[in-house]
């Protein structure tokens, strides 16, 4: 496979699908535009990695016709609006879970396309559907559904059903739904080549830029291809992200065509500064709550769920039966003191890090509840956006145990709390019985945060208005 610069055909082709592209989603101009095309004989299909560089196998695609290729030039884009390489090293992802991990990814893009009216992925490609899951949830919540899946799968295999060992496969293959078994292994449904031309099996993955496994054509990171297609630097890739939220905020605003809900979601907390790395904090808890519930979790296998089929994974061919539950999902919940002594900057800074926890742990919803706590607990809510904590409830005094203990109570379980508070607070006296993080920001921090035991870990937060 020798890569070339696109020929003047090639080009005219390209624009064609970006045009298309543009017209089901314009906010995503900056990154249609951002890409730098190159030709990938012997492809079979589209690749991007994270430096912006897009690889088409132009002989092979082209015949998919216009929409189909637009479609997928979206879907290829949407892995890096979703900084879906950066994600995957936040969550750890091995070699050997890229391929589940990609397809996870997929699955976060695709229902937003079907949701903008992207109907050849909608119809093709992974669909949260297809795995039993609602839309517009997160790639890490696809990847926990995935990973469990999987393992349900091994464990089937050991009991002696499946002869044909493929652990290194998690790919969903298809719900029985009549999709070819070619196109069943590319993640966005991209109706993979099907000429078995002896060479083994053709690239099926979205590339590196997915945090899936590079394509095998894919330039390295300091290689520009003689200045045609140098990569792109992380002040570009940022000023691109944060050009598109924007995009994304203004066309939703303005009530033209349907933006979908997770893509302004996305935009939102994108647009939301924290600095705070929440995903080192939190990541070694995080990693070991789904390793235990991955391994462990007990599932109730007499409980069908009825919205599922049964489902195929891997190649082995094993029938899968969905349990009633299986995703490992880490559950926190944010103690968010809204005490008197909390002024407008200080509450603006706990929203600042509600955002930036849901983002870098991509978590949401009932796995992300917020307790509005002074002295007592005022309200409990699942976290939605930035906008679910405009209104704030309390005001008296302070007491962040109270908001510890209901948090240690949350319906279902919680693996971790973190309590944001600007101080002055009582804290428990014994060890909870999950991981404690005390956030203290406000211009008492400093001072305040030697009063936090040493059993809970300390955060210092600075005031970026300060
Ligand atoms: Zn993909």
């Amino acid at each position: 496979m020798e890569l070339t610069k696109p020929c003047a055909d090639q080009h005219a082709d390209f624009s064609a699908w970006r045009a298309v592209a543009l017209s089901r989603m314009p906010y995503m101009a900056a990154m249609l535009f951002s890409v730098r095309v190159l030709n990938a004989p012997g492809l079979g299909t589209f690749a991007v990695d994270a430096a912006h560089r897009l690889y088409i196998d132009f002989d092979e695609v082209t015949e998919w016709g216009t929409t189909a290729c637009a479609e997928v030039l979206l879907h290829e884009v949407g892995h890096l609006f979703g900084e879906h390489t950066t994600f995957a090293k936040d969550f750890g992802v091995t070699a050997a879970d890229q391929k589940v991990w990609n397809a996870a990814a997929d699955a976060s893009i695709n229902d937003d396309l079907a949701a903008a009216g992207c109907g050849y992925i909608a119809s093709t490609g992974i669909m949260p559907a297809k795995l039993g899951e609602p839309d517009f949830q997160t790639a890490q919540h696809y990847y926990g559904v995935l990973k469990g899946l999987q393992q349900q799968q091994r464990q089937q295999q050991s009991g002696g059903q499946g002869a044909s060992s493929s652990a290194n496969s998690g790919q969903p293959d298809s719900s029985g739904s009549g999709r070819q078994p070619q196109d069943a292994d590319t993640g966005h449904g991209q109706g993979s080549s099907s000429d078995g031309d002896g060479q083994g099996k053709p690239f099926a993955g979205c590339g590196s830029g997915s945090g899936g496994q590079a394509a095998p054509v894919e330039l390295d990171a300091g290689d520009d291809f003689d200045g045609q297609a140098p990569g792109a630097s992380s002040g570009e890739r940022k000023r691109l992200l944060v050009a598109t939220a924007a995009q994304i905020i203004e066309h939703a605003s303005r009530g033209r065509g349907n933006v979908p809900g997770g893509l302004v979601e996305q935009a939102e907390q994108l647009l939301t500064p924290s600095t705070t790395p929440w995903q080192r904090i939190i990541g070694s808890m995080v990693r070991r709550v789904v390793r235990r519930r991955a391994g462990q979790e007990r599932t109730d296998y007499t409980r069908r769920d009825r919205r599922r089929h049964n489902v195929r994974i891997g190649t082995s061919g094993a029938r899968v039966v969905y349990p009633g539950r299986s995703a490992p999902k880490v559950r926190l919940a944010v103690v968010r003191d809204t005490s008197g002594s909390m002024g407008p900057d200080e509450l603006t800074t706990v929203t600042n890090e509600i955002v930036g926890i849901s983002r870098r742990l991509r978590i949401k919803g009932k796995d992300l509840q917020v307790l509005d706590v002074d002295a007592d607990v005022h309200t409990t809510r699942g976290f939605t956006g930035a906008r679910s904590l405009n209104e704030v409830h309390g005001r008296g005094g302070t007491d962040m145990r109270v908001g510890i203990e209901q948090a240690l109570r949350t319906p279902g379980g919680v693996d971790v709390v973190v309590v944001i508070t600007d101080g002055g607070t009582p804290w428990p006296d014994e060890r909870p019985a999950v991981p404690v993080i005390a956030c203290l920001v406000g211009p008492w921090a400093e001072d305040t945060v030697h009063q936090v035991p040493d059993f809970i870990t300390r955060v210092v937060i600075e005031n970026p208005a300060a």
